[in-house]
C-alpha cells in the first residue's frame, strides 16, 4: 500500500499555549513550516502527541466527520500522558469544523469521485526553547490536513510477528496513548517487516507472547471456541498495552448489535449469512491463535483503523510456524467494511457522523 501523504491543504490552525497565560487565540493560516529552536522540548523529549481522522465527501455531496470528539477526548488522554497542556475536546471539535469547512470545498470537490476523503492530524508539541529536563512551559496545538487517495478495495494484510528483541508498548508504557514516543522505536521493526515482504508487525508482548495490535491498527479475530461457539474476539484495553482505536470501538458497537443472532445481509449483490455469535475482549495469546488455526477453528482475522480502515489479514508469520488465513472464509470483515464506510459517506444516517456545513457557491 503506497499513500501519498505530502500533500497538505492550504490552511492549518494553531494555537499557542504558555503556562503563564493558558491557550491564546487559535488562528486558521496559511500552511506554513515551524520556526523551532533545535534544543525544543518535543525535539529533545518527544513531549508530542496526535490524532488521525479522516473528512468524508459522502455519496449524497456532503462533507462529514466520523466521531470526531473522540478524537479530540483521546488527544487529551494522550496529552497528559505525556505533560502537554490539556485542550478541552468540545473546542478543539468545533475549531476542526471550522478548519474543514475552509478546506472542504476546496479539497474534496463536489465532484469529487465517490468514496473520496482528507486526512486529518490534530498534533501538539512542548515548544518550550529550554533544554533542561522539565515539563514544558510552552506548547502549540496544531491542526493540518493533507491529500488521502480514494478508498480502494481491502487488500489482504500480511503479519510478521515481532521477537522479543522488540517491543512496542509496556505495562505503564504510553502504550494506550498516540504519543509520538511510541512510533519512532517501532521503525526498526517496521523495516524489518517490510524488508521480509509483510505489511506490519503483529505486536506481541512477553514470554506468552500476548496478541496486542498490528502496525497502527487493532486486530479482531473470529474463531470457533474449542467448546464450538463462534466467537468475535479482541485485546481488551487492560493493562494499557493498546492504543483505544475509534474504529475498534465502532467495530465493537456494530458487531454486538448486528451479529448476536443469525442474520442474512447483501453484500455487494450477493447475500451472505452469519451464524449467531459472542463479541468478547479479552487477554489473546498467540499460541491460541495458532491452536485455532491448526484445529481448523480460525475463520478470519482482520485489523482496524482509520488510516487503512478495516482490512482482513492472510498470513501470520512467527518465529517458527506460518498462519495462513483465507481472507474470503467469512464476510464479518467486509460486512463491517460496508457498514462503517455507508456511515462515514452518508449512505446509512448516523448520530456518529457530524456534517460539515458548507457554504453555497
Ligand atoms: C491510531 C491507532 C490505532 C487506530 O485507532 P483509530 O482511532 O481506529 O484510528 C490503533 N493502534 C495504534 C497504535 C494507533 O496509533
Amino acid at each position: 500500500m503506497t499513500v501519498v501523504t505530502n500533500t497538505h491543504t492550504d490552511h492549518f490552525l494553531t494555537v499557542a499555549w504558555t503556562a503563564k497565560d493558558g491557550w491564546l487565540a487559535p488562528r486558521i493560516s496559511p500552511y506554513a513550516n515551524l520556526s523551532l529552536s533545535p534544543t525544543t522540548n518535543v525535539l529533545q523529549y518527544a513531549s508530542s502527541c496526535f490524532e488521525g481522522m479522516k473528512l468524508y465527501r459522502g455519496y449524497d455531496g456532503k462533507l462529514r466527520l466520523f466521531r470526531p470528539l473522540e478524537n479530540c477526548r483521546r488527544l487529551l488522554d494522550s496529552a497528559t500522558r505525556v505533560s502537554l497542556p490539556a485542550f478541552q475536546p468540545e473546542e478543539l471539535c468545533t475549531l476542526i469544523k471550522k478548519l474543514c469547512q475552509i478546506e472542504g470545498s476546496r479539497w474534496l470537490p463536489k465532484d469529487t469521485s465517490r468514496g473520496s476523503c482528507l486526512y486529518i492530524r490534530p498534533t501538539i508539541i512542548g515548544t518550550d526553547a529550554d533544554l533542561g529536563y522539565h515539563v514544558p512551559q510552552e506548547a502549540l496545538l496544531y491542526v493540518v490536513i493533507t491529500y488521502w487517495p480514494s478508498a480502494t478495495a481491502a487488500t489482504p494484510l500480511k503479519l510478521l510477528a515481532n521477537t522479543q528483541q522488540w517491543v512496542r508498548a509496556w505495562p505503564g508504557g504510553t502504550g494506550a496513548a498516540k504519543a509520538a514516543a511510541n512510533y519512532g522505536p517501532g521503525l526498526p521493526a517496521h523495516a524489518e517487516a517490510k524488508r521480509r515482504g509483510f505489511d506490519q508487525i503483529l505486536w506481541l508482548f512477553g514470554p506468552d507472547g500476548i496478541v496486542t495490535e498490528a502496525g497502527s491498527t487493532n486486530i479482531f479475530i473470529v474463531w470457533k471456541a474449542p467448546a464450538g461457539k463462534v466467537e468475535l474476539v479482541t485485546p481488551s484495553l487492560d493493562g494499557g498495552l493498546i492504543l483505544p482505536g475509534i474504529t475498534r470501538r465502532s467495530v465493537l458497537e456494530l458487531a454486538r448489535e448486528r451479529f448476536s443472532r443469525q442474520s442474512a445481509w447483501v453484500l455487494d449483490g450477493k447475500t451472505v449469512e452469519t451464524q449467531e455469535l459472542t463479541v468478547i475482549e479479552r487477554e489473546i495469546t498467540i499460541s491460541e491463535i495458532l491452536n485455532a488455526a491448526k484445529e481448523d477453528r480460525l475463520m478470519g482475522l482482520f485489523a482496524v483503523g482509520t488510516a487503512f480502515f478495516v482490512n482482513p489479514v492472510s498470513q501470520i508469520d512467527t518465529v517458527d510456524h506460518s498462519i495462513n488465513i483465507d481472507p474470503n472464509a467469512v464476510p464479518h470483515a467486509a460486512l463491517l467494511r460496508q457498514w462503517l464506510s455507508d456511515i462515514m459517506y452518508g449512505a446509512e444516517e448516523s448520530g456518529w457522523t457530524q456534517i460539515i456545513d458548507e457554504k453555497e457557491g
